[in-house]
């Protein structure tokens, strides 16, 4: 049985600052109005309207939409892959792991018309476990990471929160 808050969410945040995810985890909501969060919306607002089924899991993963036996990640850009292909590959183990299901995923980057099949495969779903586990203890932390200045720092939602 599943026992953690870790959703879709916080893992993608993890693998760009853990410092951020930090704040999801502990409800901490970032600037409504920042624009680069309207743009994200808008990309998902906008994009495949016709075969979109935003599919909700136990609240904790958010599934854009199915592309027949696939699970579709639908992301702005391909600046954060890595991290998209991470959470992505959550979704697969949660899937596999509390629901039974063995599926297969592809990332869709709209924008730049591309898109990327994923596997999960063992050593993924090794990663996938190691990162819960790891998060789990940065998230029982009552402090957030401490401060770090990364190069997404200028277009993140908390920047003021963090460098104000
Ligand atoms: S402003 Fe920088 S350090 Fe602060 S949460 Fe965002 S990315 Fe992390």
């Amino acid at each position: 049985m599943w026992s953690s808050r870790i959703n879709g969410t916080i893992f993608y945040a993890y693998q760009v600052c853990p410092r951020e995810a930090w704040f999801y985890y502990h409800r901490l909501n970032p600037d409504k109005e920042h624009p680069l969060l309207d743009l994200g919306r808008l990309v998902h607002e906008t994009s495949y309207t016709r075969a979109r089924k935003e599919i909700f899991v136990d609240r904790l993963l958010k599934i854009d939409l199915f592309r027949g036996e696939l699970v579709a990640e639908i992301k702005r850009s391909q600046r954060h892959k890595e991290a998209a292909r991470l959470q992505l590959a959550f979704y697969l183990y949660y899937l596999k792991n509390e629901k039974g299901l063995e599926m297969e995923g592809v990332i869709l980057f709209p924008r730049e018309r591309r898109s990327e099949r994923l596997k999960l495969t063992l050593e993924l779903e090794n990663r996938i476990r190691k990162l819960l586990q790891e998060m789990q203890e940065t998230f029982s932390n009552s402090k957030p990471p401490p401060l770090q200045r990364c190069r997404w720092c200028r277009s993140c939602a908390f920047e003021e929160v963090c460098w104000a």
